[in-house]
């Protein structure tokens, strides 16, 4: 094995079932594994991981298998996201975004961030951030506070956890 792999926080965890011991897990198919971020942007963050350690989506190693199943899952989270979740107002997602950037776990995962219509909250908390500028749509990154997010996690990972359970 080598080091790179063996130091590998998501290799621990998958070797370990943390995912499905820690009431996160969503599903998973051969390859690939989807659970709830623990630290979510937005109600209904998940994460795609790749059961193999590869490195990102470039990995020369990564088969045309692990990659379809990869983007299937993807394509298949997005899909029951945007169907299931809906926020504090029962509104749908607008948008589902997705993300890999493996900087921080070099491990292959994609980060899929649902992105509801702006709230008031939203929109304040927008204001303060850029004065004068006219509001745009999106900017998933802006429109949470820190202690939102914290709340995000234990009240919303159940109700996540039952909306997106038979996907
Ligand atoms: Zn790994």
């Amino acid at each position: 094995m080598s080091t790179e792999k063996k130091e590998c926080e998501f290799c621990k965890l998958l070797k370990n079932n943390y995912f499905k011991k820690e009431n996160r897990f969503i599903t998973e198919n051969k390859s690939c594994i989807a659970v709830l971020d623990h630290n979510p942007q937005r109600k209904g963050h998940v994460l795609v991981i790749l059961k193999n350690h590869k490195k990102d989506l470039s990995d020369k190693d990564l088969s045309n298998e692990e990659l379809k199943s990869f983007i299937g899952m993807i394509h298949k989270m997005c899909k029951c996201l945007k169907g299931r979740m809906r926020d504090e107002n029962q509104k749908s997602p607008d948008k589902i975004y997705v993300s890999s950037l493996c900087d921080g776990t070099k491990h292959l995962h994609a980060h899929l961030v649902p992105r509801y219509p702006y709230t008031t909250e939203d929109k304040e908390f927008y204001k303060k951030l850029y004065p004068g500028k006219k509001i745009q749509p999106g900017f998933w990154y802006l429109c949470l506070g820190e202690n939102k997010c914290k709340n995000l996690r234990d009240r919303d990972k159940k109700y996540c956890i039952e909306k997106m359970k038979d996907c």
